[in-house]
């Protein structure tokens, strides 16, 4: 037993980052604003401009969810319009479309990356056309845990209807399509650095945009929307959604280690496949394409529902209680253990008995088209992402996870494996 629990995908310092932040205390920058900031936006610009594939602008903004709610204003979004959205996501893609009164109308996933169907998102945006009489506003696809979506055939459909897409790369910071950073395919990309995410600034995100036009519209939405007069004046409703200077200090540290982080969960991916290919009912989801090149912000894996787990009769027969309260802000207590729609009882064992030898472990987002506040929502399914939904887990994957963490880890999993069914249950 580990004394030390070991975690989803816990932020790593480089050193730096108390440099970047004294820097700013004695030059009395601790503002929303300031050369941390600015060197924030540089660095990351640098990093998804690599080999000037392309030149994009980027603005440090307060978090993901703020990038994406400036990304679908900066797109037109208003009340009474319709959005496409991967389903198969983290709320934040979808909750500040209805921040806009607007409605998020979910496409599912295809099974290869797990991201966004591409012949339902077809399907999707004719049929809202035939519906409404007219066509969604923006295009949210979503790299999921780090894996790109079908780039190419997105925006081949997206630029057919001209739909402006809006990538949600908040789990794909350097996850790569054809050698291409993901976030700079779109005319907007997301990027997030909570404390899990590839990289952090405590909290905080940024928005990748295509021109200095859509970078100024996005940083005057950020900053409260003011006129230039010497008096504050206002002809539009904006946000406090800029980074401050001192998160943007931690950025620059981050940005130091980035490349390391990348290659250490690449790392991470790459000895899970290896030490899990002989273990039958527990699959690696692994790149699908030759294309792909994901981060491996979360490594996941897929349960055989024939598999047979320690303890997994008593699954869900409690209410989860440690949550309530915890650092994540959960302050509703479930009034059932179970719900309509949830893992299968052998990943919530597994999840128990990797819990109990002090290994964070948790399934995967549970699809927002099967979230009761999102019941009236328009929706496009096929059944893959509620079914991966029943099957799948997140294991860990941090910079702090090292190669016997993830022998520990492996060797938890199969000694929680009670038989796999020879015939298939019916
Ligand atoms: C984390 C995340 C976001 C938003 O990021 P925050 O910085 O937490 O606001 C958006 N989309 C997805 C898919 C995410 O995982």
């Amino acid at each position: 037993m580990r004394k030390e629990r070991i975690l989803l995908c816990l932020a790593h310092m480089s050193g730096k980052e108390q440099d970047f932040i004294k820097e700013a205390f004695d030059q009395n920058w601790v503002v929303p604003l300031g050369p941390n900031v600015n060197g924030f936006e540089k660095d990351l610009e640098n990093f998804v401009n690599e080999q000037s594939l392309v030149t994009k602008q980027v603005v440090a903004l307060s978090a993901g969810t703020a990038a994406v709610h400036l990304a679908l204003i900066a797109c037109g979004v208003g009340a009474g319009d319709e959005v496409i959205v991967q389903s198969f996501t983290f709320c934040a893609s979808s909750h500040p479309i209805t921040y806009l009164g607007a409605t998020p109308v979910f496409v599912d996933s295809e099974e290869e990356s797990w991201n966004m169907d591409p012949e339902l998102l077809e399907v999707a945006i004719k049929d809202r056309i035939a519906k409404t009489g007219k066509k969604p506003k923006a295009i949210i696809p979503v790299a999921l845990y780090g894996m790109p979506y079908q780039v190419d055939r997105i925006m081949e459909i997206t630029n057919r209807y001209e739909i402006p897409v809006i990538e949600d790369a908040a789990e794909g910071l350097g996850s790569r399509y054809n050698g291409r950073v993901l976030g700079t395919f779109g005319k907007y990309g997301v990027l997030s650095f909570n404390g899990n995410k590839m990289i952090t600034t405590s909290g905080g995100g940024a928005l990748i945009c295509s021109n200095a036009e859509d970078k100024n519209k996005v940083l005057w939405y950020a900053t409260q929307a003011r006129e230039s007069y010497p008096y504050y004046q206002h002809e539009a409703i904006g946000y406090n959604y800029r980074m401050s200077n001192i998160c943007a200090g931690i950025g620059r540290g981050q940005m130091t280690v980035i490349n390391d982080h990348i290659a250490h969960h690449k790392h991470v991916q790459a000895l899970y496949e290896e030490l899990l290919k002989d273990v039958p009912g527990v699959t690696m989801h692994g790149n699908p394409w030759p294309e792909s090149d994901s981060n491996f912000w979360l490594c996941t894996a897929t349960l055989d529902p024939n598999l047979r787990i320690k303890g997994q009769e008593n699954a869900y027969k409690q209410i989860v209680t440690g949550a309530v309260g915890g650092a994540a802000g959960v302050i509703h207590a479930a009034s059932k253990a179970t719900t309509d729609c949830q893992p299968n009882d052998n990943v919530e064992a597994l999840r128990v008995c990797l819990d109990k030898a002090n290994i964070e472990a948790r399934p995967l987002w549970k699809p927002m088209h099967k979230q009761p506040v999102y019941k009236n929502a328009p929706a496009y399914v096929n059944g893959v992402s509620e079914g991966l939904f029943k099957v799948g887990i997140c294991l860990p994957s941090g910079p702090y996870v090292t190669d016997d963490d993830v022998r520990y880890i492996v060797d938890t999993i199969k000694a929680a494996i009670h038989l796999l069914s020879v015939s298939p249950v019916l």
